[in-house]
């Protein structure tokens, strides 16, 4: 059985990353078919019910849902046993950090591919790489943890290697390097873009004298598994190489991700979706239905590594990681 629940509150995002959404649609689901923030309380009362002891909050970007913060706030109280994490593009939560302090949120997953500014516009399609730079020294400066997302894409973080290193050196951030996924229709994606997270090791090797962590932390995975976490002697903060691609992880996968349209998807590789939403909109379906469904879905969760074969790394699955939320 899954024991982390990967919460999309919406399918809306500030950016249009080349490598996450469709170059040619800005569509977006309606209001009326995301779920509200109610029901989302009620799943996660389900889920913790079935054993369910991390949340993670995910999008699209979360902080442009409406009252996210009031969200979080009771969903805190309402749960305070379930360890609460929270992916964001970091845009926007310069704002709500006071209370993303006071609900003891202790660590932000911040996603940041390129530290030069044209770039960053070119990849996001938003000029914002200072306002994430400063909202994020911001968070540093209140206590938080910080784990910076950059996906790897050859052209870009290979080149760019050198200041994300200097970042690590001089801040005290974990730095993670994700290998490129074919997600979605009409993304950036193109097999000549990948850049194995083995690749970008050696790349970093040759530069610093990296050191590997033993990760004691088992609720520290990303979404697309653990990272191999390196440190460098004296430099405040860390690296890490996650092979999303090159070494996937499904045997030990514990994630149930819950798109923003309200279905469970029991694998990032495969469509096959089970819509909670309906049934948590019937008056008649009780708690335990709604948990029997969950528990059926995780029995049959397939293997994405078996998918990926078939499809040849192909743009594996129609919907957008905005979507879904990874
Ligand atoms: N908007 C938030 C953000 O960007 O952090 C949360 C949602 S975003 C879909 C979650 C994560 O998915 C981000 O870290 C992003 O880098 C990653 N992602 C999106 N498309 C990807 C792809 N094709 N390959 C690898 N990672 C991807
Ligand atoms: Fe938005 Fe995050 Fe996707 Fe970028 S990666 S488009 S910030 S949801």
């Amino acid at each position: 059985m899954a024991s982390y629940l990967r919460l999309s509150v919406t399918d809306r995002c500030n950016f249009h990353c080349l490598y996450c959404r469709d170059k040619f649609s800005k569509k977006y689901i309606s209001h009326k078919d995301i779920l509200r923030y109610d029901e989302m309380l009620r799943l996660v009362g389900i889920a913790s019910q079935l054993g369910i002891g991390k949340v993670r909050i995910t999008g699209g970007e979360p902080f442009i849902r409406k009252d996210l913060s009031g969200f979080l706030e009771t969903l805190r109280s309402k749960f305070p046993e379930i360890a609460l994490s929270i992916t964001t593009n970091a845009s926007l939560i310069g704002p709500c950090l006071p209370v993303l302090k006071n609900i003891g949120l202790s660590s932000l997953n911040i996603s940041l591919d390129s530290l030069d500014s044209k770039t960053f516009a070119n990849l996001t399609g938003k000029n914002d790489l200072g306002t994430v730079l400063s909202n994020m020294e911001s968070a540093l400066a209140m206590g938080f943890k910080i784990k910076i997302n950059a996906v790897a894409i050859r052209g870009i973080t290979d080149l760019q290697l050198d200041q994300f290193l200097q970042m690590a050196k001089v801040l005290p951030v974990d730095i993670r390097f994700i290998e490129f996924m074919p997600l979605g229709r009409n993304t950036l994606w193109n097999e000549n873009l990948f850049l194995s997270a083995n690749e970008i090791f050696q790349k970093a090797s040759r530069q610093a004298n990296l050191l590997p962590v033993v990760n004691k932390d088992k609720t520290s995975e990303s979404f697309s598994g653990p990272a191999k976490m390196y440190e460098v002697q004296k430099w405040k903060g860390r690296v890490g190489f996650i092979s999303a691609m090159s070494n996937l992880f499904c045997e030990r996968c514990n994630r149930l991700p819950i798109t923003a349209r309200g279905a469970l998807r029991t694998c990032l590789f495969a469509d096959k979706e089970y819509a909670l939403k309906g049934l948590l909109r019937n008056s008649k379906i009780t708690d335990d239905n709604i948990a029997k469904v969950i528990r059926q879905a995780c029995h049959k969760k397939p293997l994405g590594s078996e998918l990926m074969l078939k499809k040849k790394n192909i743009s594996i699955i129609n919907s957008q990681m905005a979507s879904i939320g990874g």
